[in-house]
């Protein structure tokens, strides 16, 4: 679905599947006043329409409240009153809106799944069927008819997903809900003005639980701006006609800067002591890439005359290594996701059987789920690097943050997250806070440093006499602690000292000094 991230959900099977949430029409009369007061008096000719009860106060109040909004903005009462009558809130959404992936599965767990041998296979029938329509489309819009293929794949796996939600109710619903009113209320504005149109009826406005509509998965503005009505029977429908799908996502991708004929990506391979901090979506001419030792996959050079492109690891140094050209960006606009674009370049590839990647994944590497990626964002922001706020989403700015704390630790700075990383991260991260704690610890009183120098002697460190002054013996056993603990050698002894040696083990028969002195003797 195009502007929301969990749209490719739909293509995966994660639509909710289940009864049709048909609107249930009760045939009570509506009324349609016109001129009441308050709105007739901004708006001369505004109407006012009343409903009946949803059987949920707060979406009463909220669809009231919008039809009002909806007349003001300029919309058909009439359309208005049809689109709303009748309505009732659609709990699936909400649930589904409130509980959007947690568990971000790994790259290579994703595009197994969207890039399977039988997709590929079954886009190939599909992309056979359709040749004569996909040509046309494709000699309209100079888009690739594979691409179109690919998307078509992923967000309804070829029109076949359950489309289990009517778009106006899911909408209301999100938009009554309220986290996300003004975004709703505008889709919701954008589905009378289709129907207004007679782009589309009321009765089909088949959806995923967020709105996204018919098998391009478009948001309703999305829509009302870009949806094609291909076969030119005045309609747009992009539920049932393929013409009318395939043309209006190649008119998006078009709009949205395709270049025609050229590539999404290229698979290469990197020189050995390659600086992997250049995979951070700096675009350098191919020359360039040559220039620093990239070839293909093959071990050729760089194509000469391709386009500036930017290098992508979307599993690390120890994955795949692509080159990504503009319209790798120009599919992540249908969804903002590296994955996405990249399930769709390699199903076109798969269609035109051009063969997958080469590198294998990197799959004992892991990846972080979505609170992990909290804790990381969190202990590099404590370290002092930027990785934005603690949302758990993998973005830019910690990728970046990730590829400086690399370069501070001299590894490889491929921006790439691993349980190890966050592993290395935390106890880093727990050291920092200790020798905070220790350096703001206060000092022993004199008997505090013989509570000090008794609990030495316990754990088998000798600091001669118990006298309560820190002598050369104690500051030592003090500094040899501090070490220990991966602490600044102070030899200061502080109450946090005491506390930890009064954490330390009695000593093993084996290391007891008097065996010690025994054996000098
Ligand atoms: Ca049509």
């Amino acid at each position: 679905m195009v502007k929301i991230l969990v749209l490719s959900c739909a293509a995966l099977g994660l639509l909710g599947v289940g009864a049709w949430g048909v609107v249930a029409t009760s045939g009570a009369p509506t009324t349609l006043a016109a001129g009441q007061a308050g709105v007739a008096s901004a708006t001369p000719n505004m109407a006012r329409l009343s409903f009946e009860s949803s059987g949920d106060a707060d979406f009463d109040v909220w669809r009231d409240a919008f039809a009002m909004r909806a007349l003001a903005a300029g919309r058909s009462a009439d359309i208005v009153r049809r689109m709303l009558d009748g309505l009732t809130p659609e709990p699936r959404a909400v649930a589904a809106d409130r509980n959007q992936a947690e568990f971000v599965r790994p790259v290579w767990d994703y595009i197994d799944r969207a890039v399977s041998a039988r997709r590929i296979g079954e886009g190939q029938d599909r992309i056979a069927g359709n040749r004569s329509l996909l040509s046309a489309v494709e000699a309209r819009f100079g888009v690739d008819h594979a691409i179109i293929a690919g998307i078509w794949a992923i967000e309804t796996n070829y029109g076949a997903a359950a489309l289990p939600h009517d778009a106006a109710r899911a909408i209301a619903t999100l938009a009554a809900e309220g986290r996300r009113r003004e975004q709703f209320e505008r889709y919701f504005l954008a589905l009378i003005e289709m129907v207004e149109r007679g782009y589309a009826r009321p009765g089909e406005l088949r959806s995923s639980w967020a709105g996204a509509l018919g098998q391009p998965q478009f948001m309703p503005d999305v829509f009302l701006e870009l949806a094609v009505d291909f076969d030119g029977d005045g309609r747009r429908d992009i539920w049932t006609n393929e013409g009318d799908v395939f043309a209006s996502i190649a008119n998006y991708l078009k709009s949205k800067g395709w270049r025609s004929g050229a590539p999404v990506f290229d698979e290469v391979r990197l020189p050995p002591s390659f600086d992997y901090a250049l995979a951070d979506g700096t675009s350098k001419p191919i020359d360039a890439w040559s220039a620093l030792g990239v070839r293909t996959i093959a071990g050729e050079a760089l194509p000469a005359g391709a386009e500036a492109a930017q290098l992508f690891l979307p599993a690390g140094h120890r994955g795949p290594a692509l080159l990504l050209y503009p319209n790798f960006a120009v599919i992540r606009t249908y969804n903002p996701s590296d994955r996405y674009a990249l399930a769709v370049a390699l199903l076109a590839k798969g269609y035109k059987s051009e063969g997958g990647l080469r590198t294998p994944w990197p799959r004992d590497i892991g990846a972080l789920d979505r609170s992990q990626t909290i804790a990381l964002q969190q202990g590099l922001t404590a370290l002092g690097f930027s990785p934005g706020s603690a949302d758990g989403m993998f973005g830019s700015n910690t990728r970046r943050a990730v590829r400086e704390y690399q370069k501070s630790k001299g590894v490889p700075a491929d921006g790439y997250p691993t349980p190890a990383l966050l592993t290395r991260i935390s106890s880093e991260l727990g050291a920092v806070e200790r020798a905070n704690v220790a350096a703001a610890s206060p000092a022993l009183s004199a008997d505090g440093v013989k509570a000090l120098q008794r609990a030495f002697n316990r754990a088998g460190i000798r600091v001669g006499a118990v006298d309560g002054e820190a002598g050369p013996a104690t500051v030592a056993a003090i500094r040899r602690l501090e070490r220990r603990l991966g602490l600044p050698q102070t030899g200061n002894p502080t109450e946090f000292i005491l506390a930890e040696v009064e954490k330390l083990p009695p000593p093993t028969p084996s290391r007891r000094a008097p065996a010690k002195k025994n054996k000098r003797r």
